[in-house]
C-alpha cells in the first residue's frame, strides 16, 4: 500500500491532470488524494472527510458508494463487457437505453446516439445537424452560434464552441465554424436575443445550422437565464429555420430540478446532448437525443453508411449501469429532492449575504446554486484578480472539509455548488454553516 507522500510523488511524476494548474502541481503537489466516498462524503487517503459539494465533477447525482450500481456493472461485465453496436449489430442494454431516455426525455426527442461523454457528445451533435441539412439540401448551413462563458467540452468542434476563451487558445486546433453571442448575464433577455439576431444576421440565415446553450451555465458560474429567454430564443430559431441544441451535460438527470433543464421554461430542443448525470459518473457515457423529425430526416434520405461512430459508443456496461441509475433516480424521487433542496440552499444563501458585506449576487435551480463575491454588493464592483478572492474562499471550505469549485474568469468571483441530488435539509445546512465560516474568514483578510 503506498502512503501519502509516496502517492503524491508518482501523482507529480506520471500523472497529467485534465484542466489544471499544471506548474502549481508540480510545486505544491495534490491537495488531497481521494480514497473513497458514501452518499455526499468522500474521504482522502489520511482519512479526512469532506462534503462533496460539487458532486465531484457536477456529476455523481445519487450520491457515493451506491453499490446497486457497482453490481449492475458486475452482472452486465460477467454477461457481456462489450460488444460492438457498428453496422447492424445491437444489444439489449443500449436498446433498453435508448428507449428509456425517450421516454423521460420532453416531447419527440426519441432517438439516441450514444458516446462516451458530453465533449464527444457535442461534437457529435454537431457533426448530426450538419449531416441533417446536408440530406435537406442545404449544405451551406455549417456554423453554429455558441455563447460566451459557455463550456462544452475540449474535443475539436466543443472545444470551439466552448465560449471560455482560454480552452480555445490552449491547443490552436481552430474549427472555425463557430461564433460566440452574449448570454444573458447581468444584460435583459431582449439584449441576449438582439445579439444572437444580430449574429445570425451578419453571417448569413442560410449558413447557421444551430444555435447551442446550456440550460444553465454550469462552468461559466452556475448562469440561470431569465424567465422568458429560453421561449424567445426557441422562437427566433424557428423564425430561421436554425435547429436549437441543448447542452444537458450538467443540468440533466434532475440537478435542476427537472428531469432536464430545458423543462423550466416549456422549451423543447431540436437536438438534446448529455453525460454526467446520466451514470452518476460511476462509467464514462453520454449521447446525443435528436427529434423525431430529424430521425426520420437521416434515415429516409441517407444513402449510405452513417460515418460517425465510437468503439464504445452504446456500451452495454455503461448502459446497464446508466439503466440501474435512471432507475434510482426515479424510485427515489431525487429530482423532487433536488426541487426541495433547492429551497433550503438559496434560504441558507440569502442568510450569508444578509450577514457578510462581500457576497454578491446569490442563485439557484435545483441543486445547483453560487454565490459571488464582491467588493462592493451595491455595486457589484469586484475584487481585482490578484486578491484571488474566489479561490480563497475555496481554499477555506477545502480547510473545513467542504469541496466545491470557484469560477474566475472574465473577472468573476463564483463559488459553485452542485452537491449530490441525495442530500438532506442537515446536510445543507451544513454545507452553509461552513460556507458562512469561510467567507467571512476570508473577509477578514482580505479586507
Ligand atoms: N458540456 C457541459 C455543459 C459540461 O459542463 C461539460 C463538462 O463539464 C461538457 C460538455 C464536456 O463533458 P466531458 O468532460 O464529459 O467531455
Amino acid at each position: 500500500m503506498n502512503n501519502k507522500n509516496n502517492l503524491i510523488d508518482l501523482d507529480k511524476k506520471h500523472f497529467i491532470h485534465p484542466t489544471s494548474p499544471i506548474k502549481q502541481q508540480q510545486e505544491q503537489g495534490a491537495k488531497s488524494v481521494i480514497a473513497e466516498g458514501e452518499g455526499i462524503y468522500l474521504k482522502d487517503v489520511d482519512g479526512k472527510t469532506f462534503i462533496d459539494a460539487i458532486s465531484s465533477l457536477w456529476n455523481v447525482n445519487v450520491g457515493h458508494g451506491r453499490k446497486e450500481l457497482a453490481y449492475a456493472a458486475q452482472e452486465q461485465m460477467s454477461k457481456l463487457a462489450f460488444s460492438s453496436a457498428f453496422s447492424t449489430f445491437s444489444h439489449e442494454p443500449a436498446i433498453l437505453l435508448a428507449e428509456k431516455i425517450a421516454e423521460i426525455a420532453p416531447d419527440d426527442l426519441n432517438a439516441v446516439f450514444f458516446t462516451s461523454g458530453g465533449s464527444e457528445s457535442n461534437d457529435s451533435a454537431f457533426k448530426l445537424a450538419h449531416h441533417y441539412w446536408k440530406l435537406k439540401g442545404e449544405p451551406k448551413r455549417h456554423k453554429f452560434i455558441a455563447r460566451k462563458k459557455a463550456y462544452h467540452g475540449v474535443a475539436a468542434a466543443s472545444t470551439n464552441a466552448t465560449g471560455i476563451s482560454e480552452f480555445r487558445e490552449m491547443g490552436g486546433l481552430h474549427v472555425s465554424n463557430f461564433v460566440h453571442v452574449e448570454t444573458p448575464y447581468e444584460i435583459s433577455t431582449s439584449e441576449a436575443v438582439a445579439s444572437i439576431r444580430d449574429m445570425i444576421e451578419r453571417e448569413g440565415p442560410e449558413t447557421i445550422a444551430a444555435f447551442l446553450a446550456e440550460p444553465v451555465q454550469g462552468a461559466g458560474g452556475v448562469i440561470i437565464p431569465p424567465r422568458d429567454y429560453f421561449q424567445e430564443v426557441r422562437k427566433l430559431c424557428d423564425e430561421y429555420g436554425i435547429l436549437f441544441i441543448a447542452d444537458e451535460v450538467i443540468t440533466g438527470f434532475g440537478r435542476t430540478g427537472k428531469m432536464f433543464g430545458l423543462e423550466h421554461w416549456q422549451v423543447t430542443p431540436d437536438m438534446m446532448t448529455f453525460a454526467k448525470g446520466v451514470t452518476s459518473g460511476y462509467i464514462p457515457l453520454g449521447g446525443v437525443v435528436v427529434s423525431d423529425s430529424i430521425h426520420q430526416v437521416l434515415k429516409e434520405r441517407s444513402t449510405g453508411t452513417l460515418f460517425h461512430g465510437f468503439t464504445y459508443s452504446g456500451h452495454p456496461t455503461a448502459a446497464a449501469v446508466a439503466l440501474k441509475n435512471i432507475e434510482i433516480i426515479e424510485n427515489e424521487q431525487l429530482v423532487q429532492n433536488s426541487q426541495a433542496m433547492c429551497k433550503v440552499l438559496l434560504k441558507g444563501f440569502q442568510k450569508i449575504k444578509e450577514d457578510i458585506d462581500i457576497v454578491g449576487d446569490v442563485r439557484t435551480l435545483g441543486l445547483l446554486g453560487a454565490v459571488e463575491i464582491v467588493k462592493n454588493p451595491e455595486t457589484n464592483e469586484r475584487f481585482s484578480s490578484e486578491v484571488n478572492a474566489a479561490p480563497k474562499v475555496i481554499d477555506a471550505l477545502h480547510e473545513r472539509g467542504v469541496i466545491c469549485r470557484s469560477v474566475t474568469f472574465g473577472g468573476t468571483d463564483i463559488i459553485c455548488f452542485a452537491p449530490p441530488l441525495t442530500i438532506n435539509e442537515a446536510q445543507v445546512n451544513d454545507i452553509v454553516e461552513r460556507l458562512h465560516d469561510a467567507i467571512t474568514e476570508v473577509r477578514e483578510a482580505i479586507l
